[in-house]
């Protein structure tokens, strides 16, 4: 059975060698007897896997001591309501809204407190960042939220905002670990790992350890305490187990890929290929203004908006084992997702595919 190249959004890609390795230690992981998936999460095996999954992601990611790493469940989306319940404290929240994962966010936040909406690019069908360098940032504001990647729409900030002093939050669900990040300007990154680093069921909050109180209200759930998960290590409950394992198999991956630098090399060098290919193409052509442009998720239309040919296109792509190429309905036509674990043939290939399709059907 051949592996297809698979272009999702998410769920997407894994590293080929990380499911082989799984499947090896399937059935008995490290000599345990056991699957990881069988195993007590209270077990001296288990906490080994998660304490080096974390300590894993802190040398990737150069996390300073101050900053905790909780290792959740409920998905980003869950996110979207524990972040305003945990960092609320004026009780106001600025949100810069570049896409449909930041506006859930920012509906989400008009929960528990005053949520406003600073800048916004919908008026173009959130085909570009917004100027951040001086926004009407307010004065009580607890934080300023900002979506990094916008999976949808194939936008990402290649400058942070001016948050004036306030405390930066980004959800980096689709280019965690794409290229270095400077942990120290944001209160809190976290991110659905179904995107660039496991399986759908983790999310990963890192959040500064100042910013996790014990005096919120009354109404927050137990389990969406930072606090709780904090002070338990992320052993609260029973975590998402497996999920976690798989988490730490892509950290020691994008290790051995030479760390962030690389992984961003990579990437850039991955997706120039495509776009340099788009810019050209006289049937296809990229949905974002160029240097807003996200180096994990390529959105592309026909020139003249053909349905019919798009259609086509997308059927002949999966029998040719390019699969998961169409694009989101808000966007429509194609989006290429091209993560980490995508290797640099399955871009070429696909654009090899792309010129003869363009040549077939000119
Ligand atoms: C996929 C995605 C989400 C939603 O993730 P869930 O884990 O399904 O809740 C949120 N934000 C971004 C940027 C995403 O790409």
């Amino acid at each position: 059975m051949a592996r297809v190249y698979n272009f999702s959004a998410g769920p997407s890609i894994l590293p080929e060698v990380v499911l082989k390795q799984a499947a090896e230690e399937m059935l008995d992981y490290k000599g345990s007897g056991q699957s990881v998936m069988e195993m007590s999460h209270r077990s001296k095996v288990y906490d080994d896997i998660i304490k080096e999954a974390e300590k894993d992601l802190r040398d990737l990611m150069d996390i300073p001591d101050n900053y905790k790493v909780l290792f959740l469940q409920g998905g980003a989306s869950q996110q979207f309501a524990a972040i305003p319940m945990n960092l609320m404290k004026n009780g106001v929240a600025d949100f810069i809204v570049t896409g449909q994962w930041a506006k859930k966010a920012w509906q989400e936040a008009q929960k528990y407190g005053k949520a406003n909406k600073i800048a916004s690019s919908e008026d173009k069908t959130f085909s570009y960042i917004p100027d951040c360098s001086d926004l009407p940032i307010s004065d009580d504001a607890d934080y300023v939220y900002i979506c990094h990647n916008n999976t949808i729409y194939g936008t990402a900030f290649k400058e942070l905002p001016n948050t004036k002093g306030k405390i930066l939050v980004a959800d980096m669900s689709s280019d965690i670990l794409s290229q270095p990040v400077n942990v120290e300007d944001y209160g809190l990154i976290f991110f659905g790992v179904q995107k660039n680093v496991g399986p759908a069921g983790v999310v990963i909050v890192i959040v500064r350890e100042d910013l996790i109180r014990d005096d919120l209200p009354e109404f927050v759930p137990t389990m969406l305490k930072y606090k709780t998960q904090a002070d338990a290590d992320s052993l609260y409950n029973t975590p998402p187990c497996y999920g976690i394992y798989i988490c730490g198999l892509v950290f020691k991956w994008v290790k051995s890929m030479g760390g962030l630098k690389a992984m961003k090399a990579h990437n850039e060098k991955k997706a120039k290929i495509l776009y340099d290919y788009l810019d050209q193409s006289e049937m296809f052509m990229g949905t974002v203004v160029e240097k807003d442009r996200s180096l994990m998720n390529v959105p592309f239309v026909t020139r003249n908006h053909d349905a019919d040919l798009e259609a086509k296109f997308v059927k002949e792509a999966t029998e040719a084992g390019f699969v998961n190429l169409k694009g989101h309905r808000s966007v429509g036509g194609m989006r290429a997702s091209i993560y980490n674990a995508m290797p640099i043939e399955g871009v070429e290939k696909l654009v090899e595919f792309m010129k003869a399709f363009e040549e077939a059907n000119k």
